[in-house]
Order: C-alpha cells, then sequence, then structure tokens
C-alpha cells in the first residue's frame, strides 16, 4: 500500500453534471448567448473563472456598456442554471461519466487503498451535498474512502495527496498549495498521466510502500531499467551536455538506462527497487545518438 492519498471531483469526472444541466433547449441557448458574448468583447479568459470570480468581476454598478452587456448575459445564465440545478433530484439523479467505475478502480490498485471523494458545494444550494452523498452511496458504495463536500479542495493538498479534477480552478490552487493534481479531460487521458504520477511518486524517499510488494508488479511492464537520480542526471549533463547539438524542441533527459524490455528475469527480481551504482567509462556518439559506457 502507498501512503499517497487521492482525492477525486464528482462533477465533470465521476457524475455527469453538464449532461443533466444542458438537457435543455433553455440552458443551451443561454449558454450560447453567454459565450458570444464573451468572444464579441475579447473576453474569453472568463469561460474558465469559477461563477465566484466572474460574480466579483460583474460586481457593483457597471457603467462601460460592454461590461454592462456581459453582466446580463452572465445573470440570466447563472440564475437559470441553478434553478435547474436547485429542483430537488438533480444532484441525486444525474447519470454517471463514462468509465467513472474504471477510474476509481484505478486510484485503488495503483495506491493499494480506496480513493476519496472531494467535490464542491453549490452555493446555496440545500440539496446539493446531500444527494450528492447518496448518489455517491449507491453507485459507488466501498469504493470510497471518505465523501467530503467542500469548496476549499486545496485544504487536502500535501507532497503525498493527489487531486483528479476537471477544473483548473481547483488544480492549480492544489498544486500551489504542495499537492499534486491531474486535470481531467477523459479517462484515457487521466489513467496515463496518473500511473505516469504513482510511479514518479513512488520512487521518491517521502512516499513509501508499506506491503513490501511493488505496486506496479501485475502491471504490463514495457521495460526495466535504472532510473537516474537527480545528482547523476544532472552531472550526466552537464558532463556531456555541452557536446549534444539537440534539434529545436527537443531537451535532454538522461532519465534511465534500459536493462531489457519487458520485466526483469525471475531470478534477477530481487534487485527491484535497490539502489546501484553505475561508473561511466566511455562516451561514443554520432550526429545522431549519443551514448555513455558503464560498469
Ligand atoms: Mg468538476
Amino acid at each position: 500500500m502507498l501512503d499517497i492519498e487521492i482525492y477525486v471531483d464528482a462533477d465533470g469526472v465521476l457524475a455527469n453534471f453538464e449532461g443533466r444541466v444542458f438537457d435543455d433547449l433553455q440552458s443551451q441557448k443561454l449558454r450560447a448567448d453567454w459565450f458570444d458574448g464573451l468572444k464579441l468583447y475579447d473576453m474569453l479568459h472568463l469561460k474558465s473563472f469559477s461563477s465566484d470570480d466572474v460574480k466579483k468581476t460583474f460586481a457593483g454598478q457597471q457603467t462601460d456598456p460592454k461590461m454592462k452587456d456581459l453582466k446580463k448575459r452572465w445573470n440570466t445564465y447563472f440564475d437559470y442554471i441553478h434553478r435547474v440545478a436547485d429542483k430537488p433530484g438533480f444532484f441525486r439523479n444525474l447519470d454517471l461519466m463514462p468509465n467513472a467505475q474504471d477510474l476509481l478502480n484505478l486510484c485503488s490498485k495503483l495506491t493499494g487503498k480506496l480513493p476519496n471523494i472531494l467535490t464542491a458545494p453549490m452555493s446555496n444550494n440545500v440539496h446539493c451535498e446531500p444527494e450528492k452523498k447518496e448518489w455517491f452511496e449507491e453507485h459507488f458504495t466501498g469504493q470510497y474512502n471518505r465523501f467530503i463536500c467542500l469548496k476549499e479542495k486545496a485544504q487536502y493538498a500535501n507532497s503525498k495527496s493527489i487531486l483528479i479534477d476537471d477544473r483548473e480552478r481547483y488544480t492549480k490552487p492544489f498544486i500551489a498549495a504542495g499537492g499534486h493534481a491531474i486535470l481531467y479531460k477523459s479517462f484515457e487521458q487521466t489513467k496515463k498521466d496518473l500511473i505516469k504520477l504513482i510511479e514518479e511518486l513512488s520512487q521518491n524517499k517521502n512516499v513509501t510502500n508499506t506491503s513490501n510488494k511493488p505496486i506496479f508488479e501485475n502491471r504490463n511492464v514495457s521495460y526495466s531499467g535504472i532510473v537516474l537520480d537527480e545528482r547523476s542526471r544532472n552531472k550526466l549533463i552537464e558532463v556531456f551536455g555541452p557536446t549534444w547539438e539537440l534539434h529545436d524542441g527537443f531537451e535532454p533527459l538522461a532519465h534511465h538506462m534500459t536493462i531489457c524490455m519487458g520485466p526483469l528475469p525471475t531470478d534477477k527480481k530481487d534487485l527491484l527497487g535497490k539502489k546501484v551504482e553505475l561508473e561511466v567509462v566511455a562516451f561514443a556518439g554520432d550526429d545522431k545518438v549519443k551514448a555513455v559506457e558503464v560498469r
């Protein structure tokens, strides 16, 4: 078991909030009006703002006709969406996002423990939190640890916590507060990013595996190798970097030395996770490839 806590957002990641809200012609029309206004007045950056931040932007009396018009479009859109989501049963009856089940299973498989749900409440909506809680109990019993309904998600950020969320307004503060975060765009992309992140974290000395069993043992192994620590990487790049002529857009990584494709042979498995020292004894290269010989 890895001592990493994963926090998974609900709306847009596990629950199809937008699918339900925009299953309605009027809300589709008002959203299009709001987006058209943002485009018209060159204010598209507001699209990624939280509703609280948009409200702050339009707070007070607006004298500029463009801002006045935008504020009107936003208020009409926002009020309508809230009226839709305020109806009892809205959050209780949301559809599951595709692969919602797979995502929670993946989190458990990668860390050896259940993930937590971390979802923001909808302002002034009394049904939101209890209905979300019931929804999770119905669909995901036994598949998550804690259910947390809180706007300040960054409270749970630390060097061993990961937030999976579809909004940058939550992932960015989480990272700024010292945590790790994955911006959810699809299950496949999240799966790829999460595996990569947990592999990186599990090589970190701060994260421990309490099961004495390599956490990635049962996955398909594409290669086995020796991963260089930061000091070795920096040293290699410092000494041999000046001899590299890199094409535009390329950067030196000096990440690992492949031992074999696929998993290590059974008689070498006891070497997994061990620290080794390599001595560079020779260097060779041409205009396409550079390599060092080690022993
Ligand atoms: Mg969300």
